[in-house]
């Protein structure tokens, strides 16, 4: 078999840690098996990193970030590559460049455009394990780009996708995918399986087990992915296209707390201001998520919605440089919030959803500030102080009768 096998920060942080995953590699490959290895960077080495940056320039040049950002994976992968030397065991190191991951140009949330296989295959032949820097890539000018944080994952499944392994397997520091982050819920139940759908809206809803666009791409090439534990021999939770979970009206939680809220108030009531504003912020780049419109008072409205907070600043610059054309009288901002959200494919043939939810937080004393619907999620902003309770309050009264069959 063809197996592409990803090793996140934590996996390893340290000495022994490589060496463990270095046993696990050689243990596939002893086993008859073609092993391409992706890394990410080890333990906070990607956030240290960013500090150093910060503390040169409060604004670096996204593309010196990337240089600097992707020496984190460089160094994993020249690591586990002598420690598997150390085994006895062949392997070879590859960097974005090398391996041929040409990604888009944009810096820092570059997205992969096309591998090159050709050098992975000729190491494979050699009976390499090759070992590959996760999260970075290479735009058209030859320049080197990261993927955005967490983007390992979509290293992995991209690179599973283009050699068309026989399975991806993401090893991490829990043994699977959970109905809520384990470390936050303490009900949170482990699940054997998970469909790209359900697993996608909770990545893209703050679970950051998986890079959203990992899963994004394992569906698109139906990849057979598997989310496990780098230090237990626990089988892991398979992310795949249908599965009996569906028969469950809620699937997940998940938070995310790297969010902003932006309240325009007082603009006047008239056609085409939701799309000034909204073109004004895409024309930047600016991803909005949630968004909210008063009705009219006065001849006025309020729109609210929610940036990532790393764009915040930015965002809110933009509209004050454009306050005359959008004619608003103030902002206001908050980025003392979360986001916490429910996820499950049976949530549209289940009217009661919304109110149970909205009783959980009742039940904790939580203030909803925003709320957003579809046909497998609702969101709500609440303030990030009170993230954890209301998860915990939403999930037991969710999955105490799941965790009751079990
Ligand atoms: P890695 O460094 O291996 O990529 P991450 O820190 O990116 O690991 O992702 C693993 C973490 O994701 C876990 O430690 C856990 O706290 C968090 N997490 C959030 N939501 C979930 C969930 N639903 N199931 C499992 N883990 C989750
Ligand atoms: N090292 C990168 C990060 O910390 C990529 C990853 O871990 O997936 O975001
Ligand atoms: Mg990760």
């Amino acid at each position: 078999m063809l197996i592409v096998q990803k090793f996140g920060g934590s996996s390893v942080a340290n000495v022994e840690r490589v060496m463990n995953v270095a046993n696990r590699i050689v243990d596939t490959y002893k086993a008859g098996n073609s092993v391409v290895v992706v890394l990410s960077a080890q333990g906070d080495t990607t956030d240290e990193l960013i500090e150093k940056a910060k503390e040169l320039n409060k604004n670096p040049s996204r593309r010196e970030m990337d240089m600097l950002l992707a020496t984190g994976e460089q160094q994993s992968v020249a690591l586990m590559a002598m420690a598997i030397h150390s085994l006895g065991y062949p392997a070879v190191s590859l960097n974005a460049n090398q391996v041929g991951v040409l990604t888009s140009s944009n810096h820092q949330n570059a997205r992969i455009k096309r591998i090159n296989t050709e050098r992975i295959n000729s190491e494979l032949d050699k009976n390499n394990i090759v070992i590959i820097a996760g999260f970075q890539g290479y735009n058209r000018y030859n320049d080197l780009t990261t993927l955005g944080r967490g983007g390992s994952d979509t290293t992995a499944v991209a690179l599973a996708a283009s050699l068309n392994a026989d399975l991806c397997e993401i090893y991490t520091d829990v043994d699977g995918v959970y109905t809520a982050d384990p470390r936050v819920v303490k009900g949170a139940v482990k699940l054997e399986e998970i469909s790209y759908d359900e697993m996608l809206e909770l990545a893209s809803l703050g679970a950051k087990v998986l890079h959203n666009r990992s899963v994004e791409l394992a569906k698109k090439y139906n990849v057979k992915l598997v989310v496990r534990s780098s230090m237990t021999k626990e089988e892991g939770t398979l992310v795949k296209e249908e599965t009996k979970m569906e028969k469950m009206f809620v699937s997940g939680l998940a938070v995310d707390d790297n969010v902003a809220r932006i309240s325009l108030i007082g603009i006047e009531d008239s056609p085409g201001k939701a799309f000034k504003i909204f073109s004004l912020l895409a024309k930047n780049d600016i991803m909005v998520d949630i968004i909210l419109q008063s009705l009219a008072k006065n001849n006025t409205i309020d729109i609210s919605f929610t940036v990532t907070k790393d764009e915040a600043q930015e965002t809110v610059k933009i509209l004050n440089e454009n306050k005359e054309r959008i004619n608003f009288n103030s902002i206001s901002y908050d980025d003392d919030i979360a986001k916490l959200s429910i996820v499950g494919a049976g949530m549209a043939t289940n009217p009661g959803v919304a109110s149970v939810m909205f009783e959980a937080l009742y039940d904790v004393g939580v203030n909803i500030h925003l709320i957003s619907t579809s046909e497998i999620k609702i969101t709500v902003l609440i303030d990030k102080d009170d993230a954890n309770k209301a998860a915990n309050s939403v999930h037991d009264k969710f999955f105490s009768q799941f965790l009751l069959s079990k």
